[in-house]
């Protein structure tokens, strides 16, 4: 994709000498739009798809179906459901674009892994609890700090904790953490469905999800994964996953870690 410019080129005192042609190679540019574009029109759908059903069962109450108790309830259940999602929604697309604003910034606080587990602990040891997990965490006590805001790093340590929950019916899951040439890496594992293998490379795409009915059900907005990849290549790390189908799935994070000689 080229973009051409031609402009006379003046000599003394007005009369043309020549011609500039300056191309602009746009490739970038439209494949940046055509990326945009399709964004645009994912958020319209999965905002569209909640709110229909919300307007259709409003419109079914108002039309009498709130005189029966049963439908009431029933209905009034769905609406709930459908605004948690929209809800949910939001606040992916809001954090999504508040990690894309910070980009290019220098990320200065520091914070530790075992401070970050223990502000979403409560919520994932509940999770686990209630579909009969085994949770293991395993963080050792003299850890470095990590470059990277204490939200942003609890971020990423709930999105991952909470899809590992998602996506396992039995066994276990965990997260293990280390530390090895100046990178913390953390580990975490589970025994749930497994990512089938061409599956793998799209992941952390936005709204990109294996089973959109098993995601749906769960409360997924297929945001989640592409928050933890932004929030931690923002922050000079990087991700990876390795799954099998059905025997369970192990995303593998490395973070640039500060030592303490560098602090002072
Ligand atoms: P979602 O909100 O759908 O969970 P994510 O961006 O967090 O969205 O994940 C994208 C997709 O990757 C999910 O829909 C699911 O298909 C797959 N996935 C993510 N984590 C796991 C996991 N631990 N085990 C199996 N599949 C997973």
């Amino acid at each position: 994709n080229v973009r051409v410019q031609i402009s006379p080129y003046l000599g003394e005192p007005t009369r043309p000498r020549g011609a500039v042609i300056v191309c602009h190679d746009v490739t970038e540019l439209r494949r940046l739009e055509q990326i945009r574009t399709e964004f645009v029109g994912n958020v319209s759908h999965e905002l569209r798809t909640p709110l229909t059903s919300i307007k259709g069962f409003v419109e079914t109450l108002l039309d009498g179906a709130a005189e029966i108790p049963e439908h009431r309830e029933r209905f009034l259940k769905i609406i709930q459901t459908e605004t948690l999602r929209l809800q949910r929604l939001i606040d992916d697309l809001l954090t999504l674009s508040r990690i894309e604003n910070r980009r290019g910034e220098s990320e200065t606080s520091l914070s530790s892994i075992q401070e970050a587990y223990e502000k979403i602990k409560p919520v994932i040891e509940s999770y686990a609890e209630a579909k009969g997990l085994e949770l293991i965490v395993n963080i050792p006590p003299d850890l470095p700090p990590v470059e990277m805001g204490i939200d942003l790093l609890s971020q990423v340590l709930l999105n991952l904790l909470e899809n590992a929950v998602k996506y396992t019916n039995q066994g276990k899951i965990w997260l293990s953490v280390s530390y090895e040439n100046s990178f913390v890496h953390l580990e975490f594992g589970d025994t749930g469905c497994g990512i089938p293998e061409h599956d793998l490379p799209r992941i952390f795409e936005r709204f990109y999800r294996v089973d959109k009915a098993r995601s749906r059900e769960q409360g997924g907005t297929g945001l989640g994964l592409s928050i933890v990849k932004h929030i931690v290549e923002g922050s000079k790390g990087r991700i990876k996953v390795a799954s099998r189908l059905g025997s369970g799935s192990v995303f593998s994070c490395d973070l640039p870690a500060v030592q303490q000689g560098e602090l002072d």
